[in-house]
């Protein structure tokens, strides 16, 4: 097998108080054909000896997303990443995703050993919220109800009364608006806006943003628009509010997924996350899927359509944490006790709003390692 080898470059991120500062990001060198099968099979021999399950996020590499749908692990979004990591028997969960996917994990099942291919993989909207700051801002508005995206670190959940994801973050602030709750809103700035416009709500907005998202350009996605006149646009919500306004379904990656499938048209601009076309082909094959645009006037392409610590995850580093049990995720269990609370309070609102199964539903599929096949 051939010395893995690594290119590190800087990243751009916004911070709360517009300036932009500077973290780094590192992708694994791809492995050639051979070593690439041998690594998926040792991979697939290491999670079944050491009882370990995998949980992949939609925007890593499409072959950790087919180990993890292979070997009876979960292929989601951070809201069923949670929950399925939470319901399974195993006692080793590797979380192929971003760092706060991990701590997430961790909080929900303090008891099991996390682990993730590269423990610096990071997230702009987590880097753009530091703990330290954002409990100043709770501080300076003692009467607003703090919800935090998942995209944060424990730290900063400890400090919020909800967590939310893209997918039930509309719902919640719905039922607190409906309780005459005002919001103090973060980290993302768009998916903050957005469900503002759509509840109307009174909420207090940090000012971060994801580097992917972020980078979606509006002309230009109109002028691919022009090009391919019947396809649907399908917009994740951490977009500028101007492409969202181009968009025929606003939604999480997994309700993207789904309108893919079920709407009746045979192309969709995407905007989001590169790495969710590989799930979209296969849940609704034969539909062509067009990746939105992110080249164009004031470009940056900071990401260019793929998120460059969700690429931090590779093979290589897979079987290595695998092999020798490094990158073990831990998290302060003070904190991890008061993190919990937050997220909690959504997955129990999910079940009671339908969009999640209750825990024993899960507990029941996976309480003897039996995975989604
Ligand atoms: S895609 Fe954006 S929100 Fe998701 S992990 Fe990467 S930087 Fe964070």
């Amino acid at each position: 097998m051939t010395t893995a080898t690594t290119a590190t470059f800087p990243v751009e991120f916004c911070r709360h108080d517009s300036t932009v500062a500077q973290a780094w990001a590192r992708v694994p060198e791809e492995p050639g054909a051979n070593e690439r099968t041998e690594l998926k099979a040792k991979i697939k021999r290491l999670l079944k000896e050491q009882n370990a399950v995998l949980v992949a996020h939609y925007y890593t590499d499409p072959d950790l997303q087919d180990l993890a749908d292979e070997t009876g692990g979960c292929v989601s979004d951070s809201l069923e990443m949670a929950r399925f990591g939470k319901a399974h028997a195993a006692q080793t969960l590797v979380v192929c995703g971003v760092r706060f996917m991990g701590e997430t994990a961790k909080i929900l099942s303090p008891e099991k050993r996390i682990l993730m291919p590269d423990l610096e993989a990071t997230c702009s909207l987590d880097l753009g919220c530091p703990a330290d700051e954002f409990a100043a801002f709770c501080d300076a508005h003692p009467d607003r109800e703090v919800v935090v995206y998942a995209n944060t670190s424990a730290a900063v959940k400890a400090r919020a009364d909800w967590m939310v994801t893209s997918s039930i973050g509309l719902k919640i602030v719905e039922h607190l608006h409906a309780q005459g709750k005002k919001i103090l809103w973060a980290p993302d700035k768009h998916l903050g806006h957005y469900i503002q416009q759509k509840t109307g709500a009174d909420m207090l907005l940090w000012q971060a943003a994801c580097v992917v998202h972020d980078e979606f350009k509006a002309n230009e996605l109109l002028a691919l628009k022009d090009k391919h006149p019947l396809a649907k646009v399908l917009v994740h919500p951490e977009s500028p509010d101007s492409v969202l306004q181009m968009a025929d379904v606003v939604g999480s990656t997994t309700q993207i997924i789904k309108a893919a499938q079920e709407l009746d048209a045979l192309e969709f601009i995407v905007a989001t996350d590169n790495g969710i076309l590989h799930k979209m082909r296969q849940a609704a094959p034969g539909k062509v899927f067009i990746e939105a645009p992110t080249a164009g006037n004031g470009a940056t392409c900071k990401s260019c359509a793929h998120c460059p610590w969700m690429a931090m995850n590779g093979l290589r580093n897979l079987a290595r944490t695998l092999e020798t049990g490094s990158n073990e995720v831990f998290v302060d269990p003070a904190i991890g006790q008061q993190a919990v609370r937050c997220i909690d309070r959504m997955l129990d609102f999910a079940v009671q709003a339908g969009v999640s199964k209750p825990a024993e539903t899960y507990n029941q599929k996976y309480a003897h390692g039996m995975g989604p096949a």
